[in-house]
């Protein structure tokens, strides 16, 4: 086990090498970016994606999926956003969603009352949620996002990362969400 102790010593070290006092960040992603990824802890999408510090706000859930949970989450911080409105960088906001290969929720496929809890629909609409393809998986939460959100200049893409090779695929391409 990883005890708090070593987490300490780990923390002691990033003040003296990584910390930087005065550093502008704001509250707001400097990328314009936020990234939806699961909680597998071969997939930190800041490692994964070369993700600086400050530039993206991460939602880590199981399986990296767009619940609504995620969306609540999501509406929160359009809020914390509105609200530091002198920090946030111009330009389009980006919103990346990072589904991966050798998914736990493949084996939670059997489990589907625990399942329809976490996405808040019947059992019997399980089906579309293509919990055990990730590629299927991040085309089916693009086409939520594009439904649920209503933003000029607010982007969504869907990649897979293969935990075998590393590599990300964009399987979804950055697109705009319908406006109306
Ligand atoms: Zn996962």
């Amino acid at each position: 086990m990883t005890d708090i102790d070593e987490l300490v010593r780990r923390n002691a070290d990033f003040v003296l090498d990584e910390f930087l006092t005065g550093l502008s960040l704001t509250i707001n992603p400097t990328g314009n970016m936020m990234v939806i990824g699961c909680v597998d802890p071969r997939v930190d999408p800041g490692r994964v994606l070369g993700i600086k510090r400050g530039e993206a706000a991460m939602i880590r859930n199981v399986g990296g999926r767009i619940t609504p949970a995620t969306l609540r989450t999501m509406r929160m911080l359009s809020k914390v956003g509105a609200a530091n409105p002198d920090g946030k960088a111009s330009g389009p906001w980006n919103l990346v969603i990072l589904h991966h290969t050798d998914c736990g929720m493949t084996d939670l496929a059997p489990h589907t009352d625990l399942l329809a809890e976490y996405f808040e629909i019947p059992e019997q609409e399980l089906a579309g949620k293509s919990v055990s393809d990730p590629y299927g998986s991040v085309r089916v939460d693009v086409g939520i996002i594009q439904e649920e959100i209503r933003s000029p200049d607010f982007l969504v893409s869907g990649l897979v990362y293969d935990v075998e090779s590393g590599l990300v695929e964009v399987v979804v391409p950055p697109t705009q969400v319908p406006t109306t």
